[in-house]
């Protein structure tokens, strides 16, 4: 039957429009921010559809699964050919679906399963136990989990575990054969059981191409069209998976250069210029109109980019066609929790206005950065939800730290016991369990405090032989809260914990062990708001357990919080962007090392999110419950031309 007709010159520009019907071949759109990429590919598959290519011969790749959906459901109401019908999803999604048909080719059984990320580290640090046993011990020596990310990264970008191992400790001796060595033992591994990581994937896919040309022809031959999204987001081997597949140069990808913000994955910019020369002829599209921001907003945005050295990206100034609107407001506040109150206030006015909450959206750096907001947000029973990433009291760090506030509180609580002390080598919950029991019984034995017995030789002769030389340790800071208890305030004892066994337990165990520091020091001014450490810790039960009680229902008029990197592609009609001080916006590491350009892009995917009122929070001090230190507003809003925005004092002014 035939499509349902669609005017695409009424639903498109004329560069869009080029794009869309343009004739099989190589295509590249790049273009800024919200100026209709996503939408271009969206509409690209429904004219493909009209003009009879087939469902199954479109492939559309996309950086998050839900992206995909999301496109493909537009499709099917603009066509009404269903959605699963259409290949669409992440790299990793469309290998694995491809791996799981031809996957035995290359050694790989039918039920093989894909590891996450904890599951795959720990792979890797049997195989270097097996290879050395005492290289995990030495001192300096790096992480499994720091071990982990540089081979994922050399994978990511094509190149050698070898090099980039030589690149990163230089003055190691015989280093990076070691962890060539590591590396070589860890892939047999998996292998033998079976399982795959996330790399593996992409790996597999490429080597089952290789190996097999007859199944690469297969897909070079069905997928008539290859559409690739935020396609300057994609590394080495992702840009490698799109060259094979589009052997017949059956490609269009779109991105945006400024948006570049995973290089950190391995992501570069080289891919967009690699396009050109492995598909010859390419056709170059560019957009220069931007449909989602006020002319406003998108002044700002172009201000931020202007600010870029010169020379980097291609030079994009869009053009506004939106109706003007207000200017992005700069709102200097006193600290993290005066930010939230602001963002609350002003929650309420936009809904008396008439907006839903999920018309608004907060973003920021990092995660810890909304705890405050978090809290004041469930204290006052507004729904928000949380894309991607653990809610802040939901985090393992956050949740193994306060065990020990809760079990000095109350050392009949064998599950928090049971939640520290199993971070310990060798301690399994059993293990804990029976500690716990045998302390209590020798407590009671000995009319004794159970933390002094927790402390003594005895227990320590019970506790297994890897895990001893912690437990001293663990010990005294948990029988020093409980002797600082009665006597102490909330956040002293918060600060107690945190200058005992877990801050150096962490050292050891992450290797980005300093923005979990972060995350546990504020909580010392969370603290500092509870009169007792029981309300403190019936407090932190609520914030860590209250997502489970929502149905998805009750999440679709929401308040958003989300990362940056994860709202790539979204928008919304307000946004708050918080934190912007220096040193938390951009990053103090960053500042510090004059390696700012991703995160000034980062700042610039960030305000291109929002359409019609942006807010922009700066926090002008750093609270940290006993210590207060002045923060800088952020470099990236002073370098904006001042007449782009508006300051607003909502904070009364007061000297410090
Ligand atoms: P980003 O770089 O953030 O991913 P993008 O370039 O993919 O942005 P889209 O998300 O496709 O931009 O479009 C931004 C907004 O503008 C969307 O709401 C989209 O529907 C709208 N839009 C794009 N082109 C047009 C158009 N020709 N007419 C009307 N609305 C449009
Ligand atoms: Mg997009």
């Amino acid at each position: 039957s035939p499509l349902p007709p669609i005017d695409f010159r009424a639903e498109l520009n004329d560069e869009q429009y080029a794009a869309v019907t343009a004739e099989p071949g190589p295509a590249l759109v790049l273009a800024g921010a919200g100026s209709g990429k996503t939408r271009t590919l969206t509409y690209r598959v429904a004219y493909l559809l009209h003009q009879g290519v087939q469902p199954n011969e479109i492939l559309l790749l996309t950086f998050t699964n839900k992206a995909a959906r999301e496109m493909l459901e537009r499709v099917e109401d603009l066509t009404g050919i269903p959605r699963r019908y259409l290949w669409g999803g992440t790299f990793h999604s469309i290998a694995q679906r491809i791996l799981r048909q031809h996957g035995e080719l290359i050694g790989l059984k039918r039920h093989y399963t894909i590891l996450d990320e904890s599951e795959a580290e720990s792979i890797l640090k049997t195989a270097i136990q097996a290879r050395d046993a005492k290289f995990i011990k030495t001192k300096n020596n790096p992480k499994p989990k720091v071990l982990h990310n540089l081979i994922s990264y050399a994978r990511n970008t094509c190149g050698s575990v070898h090099d980039e191992a030589a690149d990163r400790y230089p003055f190691l001796d015989g280093m990076a054969d070691k962890i060539a060595g590591f590396h070589q033992d860890y892939q047999k591994a998996k292998l033998e059981q079976q399982v795959v990581d996330y790399d593996d994937l992409l790996e597999y896919l490429l080597k089952l191409f290789r190996e097999h040309p007859e199944v690469a022809r297969q897909y070079q031959d069905r997928f008539k069209h290859i559409l690739v999204d935020e396609f300057q987001d994609t590394n080495r081997l992702q840009s490698e998976i799109v060259d094979t597949l589009a052997a017949h140069h059956q490609v269009m990808a779109v991105g945006d250069d400024a948006q570049c913000i995973y290089t950190w994955r391995g992501a570069n910019f080289d891919n967009i210029m690699r396009f050109s020369e492995r598909h010859e002829g390419a056709e170059l599209h560019k957009i220069e109109t931007n449909y989602r921001s006020s002319p406003e907003i998108l002044s700002f945005a172009n201000d931020v980019l202007r600010a870029q050295p010169a020379g980097l990206g291609y030079n994009k100034e869009l053009r506004a066609v939106n109706d003007s609107g207000e200017k992005p407001y700069f709102v200097p506040l006193m600290d993290a929790r005066g930010q939230a109150q602001f963002i609350i206030q002003r929650l309420e006015g936009l809904v008396e206005e008439g907006r839903d909450l999920s018309d608004v959206a907060v973003l920021y750096r990092a995660h810890y950065q909304a705890m405050d907001l978090q809290m004041e947000l469930t204290r006052r029973n507004i729904d928000y939800q949380i894309t991607s990433g653990v809610r802040f009291f939901e985090q393992a760090h956050i949740k193994d730290f306060t065990a020990q506030l809760r079990f000095a509180s109350n050392p009949a609580d064998v599950s928090a016991f049971a939640r520290f002390t199993t971070l310990l080598p060798k301690v399994g919950p059993k293990t804990a369990e029976k500690l716990h029991k045998f302390i209590r019984e020798r407590a009671e034995k000995l009319e004794q405090n159970f933390v002094d017995v927790l402390c003594s030789e005895d227990v320590l002769k019970k506790v297994p032989a890897d895990a001893r030389e912690e437990w001293p340790s663990l010990a005294e800071t948990i029988r020093e809260l409980v002797h600082a208890l009665s006597e102490q305030a909330p956040q002293d004892l918060v600060q107690l914990a945190l200058d005992g066994w877990y801050s150096s337990y962490i050292r050891e165990i992450y290797p980005n062990w300093t923005e979990r520091a972060d995350d546990l020091q504020s909580l010392v001014a969370f603290a500092a708001r509870y009169d007792t450490m029981e309300e403190l810790l019936a407090q932190l039960v609520l914030l860590a357990s209250e997502s489970n009680e929502r149905s998805p229902e009750d999440l679709k008029n929401c308040l958003r919080l989300t990362t940056i990197h994860q709202a790539k592609g979204l928008e919304f009609p307000v946004v708050f962007v918080i934190g912007l001080a220096d040193g938390t916006f951009p990053l103090k590491r960053t500042i510090d090392e004059g390696d700012l350009e991703e995160e000034r892009r980062l700042f610039y995917v960030a305000v291109t999110r929002a359409k019609e009122e942006l807010y922009l929070t700066y926090p002008m001090l750093n609270n940290q419950g006993n210590q207060v230190m002045r923060l800088n507003p952020s470099r990236f809003v002073r370098e904006v031309d001042p007449s782009r925005f508006e300051t607003l004092r909502a904070a009364p002014a007061r000297s410090w």
